[in-house]
């Protein structure tokens, strides 16, 4: 007789979510990447313990219909690609299905939404099962509350660091989704504290000084250096404010926070030589082009992406940063403190 069998779907959604979800960020990333799917505007996110005992996104997007509900939860379910087309033409942030599904299968799960504001529905699952449905009241939108974190796969558990290390990365994650969405109000409360706050009111500047504070934004430089293709946006920092690392340049793709080593040194390409050895700016590079173009099914989280023309959009971004810095240059300092 043969030993191999097909796994219990229960355990290989359990596996399945070891790609995606790797700590309590990687949950906070996908359910914030569906709120902002589902247009919502408000997108608030409560969290205890770093996100091990609770992560709840709450927004006001367009919610799920209680059929879907029943559905949603379940491995490579998705209403955002219906056919290969779709997947070479993405323009939302999810298309995988796997997320809930996931997140589910390691957690305590229960979802609250209204598609209308009138009925709402209420559902717990246990693993991928959905155990109670019921009746409920609340605004248009959707509650996704996830509870003890990796209860039932304690081997993962270990590999989550300090509370203070996954603290971090959530607020990281967060911070850049906001930069990603500008005309969303993001708001993140960990333990009753406010850690992030953005106003949503569409403007990119008021946005990155709701994360990097008043004085780094309000000394930054705007450009923009766009083509018919692509068109290009940002805000750096002048040559005298820089960090210790690359982490302060975000760039960020049709909305979607990507990492890419040839931009990212693009960015500081365009700074020449003024830029001090082995200090980095603070940037957030706006990049917007055909989603055709544009590989994003590379690596389940989506962050890495492979872009036809890199070398060229990397050329856009250090030419219109090089230029911004020269222009600033020509104005002599007597008129620029007029
Ligand atoms: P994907 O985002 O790749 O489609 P997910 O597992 O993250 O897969 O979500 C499955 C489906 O559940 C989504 O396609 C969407 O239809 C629905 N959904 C999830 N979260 C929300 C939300 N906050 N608001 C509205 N619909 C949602
Ligand atoms: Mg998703």
């Amino acid at each position: 007789m043969g030993i191999i069998h097909e796994l219990p779907v229960e355990l290989s959604n359990q596996i399945a979510a070891g790609e995606v979800i790797e700590r309590p960020a990687s949950v906070v990333k996908e359910l914030v990447e569906n709120s902002i799917d589902a247009q919502a505007t408000q997108v608030l996110i409560t969290i205890q313990q770093a996100g091990l005992k609770l992560i709840e996104v709450n927004d006001n997007g367009k919610g799920i219909s209680s059929d879907d509900v029943e559905v949603a939860f379940l491995p490579h379910t998705t209403s955002k690609i219906a056919n290969d087309r779709d997947l070479f033409n993405i323009r939302t942030l999810g298309f995988r299905g796997e997320a809930l599904a996931s997140i589910a299968s390691i957690s305590k799960l229960m979802v609250l939404t209204s598609t209308d504001g009138k009925s709402a529905v209420r559902a717990k699952y246990s693993g991928n099962e959905l155990v109670k449905k019921e009746t409920f009241a609340r605004s248009k939108g959707t509650t996704i509350t996830v509870e003890d974190m990796f209860f039932n796969t304690p081997a993962r558990l270990k590999y989550v660091k300090s509370l203070h290390t996954e603290l971090n990365k959530i607020v990281d994650i967060v911070d850049r989704l906001a930069m990603g969405h500008p005309d969303i109000s993001f708001r993140l409360i960990n333990e009753g504290k406010d850690l992030v706050w953005t106003s949503g009111n569409d403007n990119l500047q008021q946005t990155i000084a709701g994360i990097y504070g008043r004085t780094i934004a309000s000394h930054m430089l705007e450009f923009e250096n766009s083509d018919p293709d692509y068109e290009i946006h940002g805000f750096f920092s002048k040559p005298d404010t820089t960090r210790s690392n690359r982490s302060y340049i975000s760039l960020i793709l049709n909305g979607r926070y990507i990492r890419n080593f040839q931009l990212t040194n693009a960015v500081i390409r365009g700074y020449g030589s003024k830029l001090m050895v082995a200090r980095f700016p603070v940037a957030v590079i706006d990049i917007k082009m055909d989603p055709s173009l544009v590989d994003i099914n590379v690596h389940p989280t989506k962050q890495e992406v492979r872009l036809s023309n890199e070398g060229h959009i990397g050329d856009l971004i250090s030419e219109g940063i090089k230029n911004r810095l020269s222009d600033q240059n020509l104005i002599p300092d007597a008129v620029k403190n007029l």
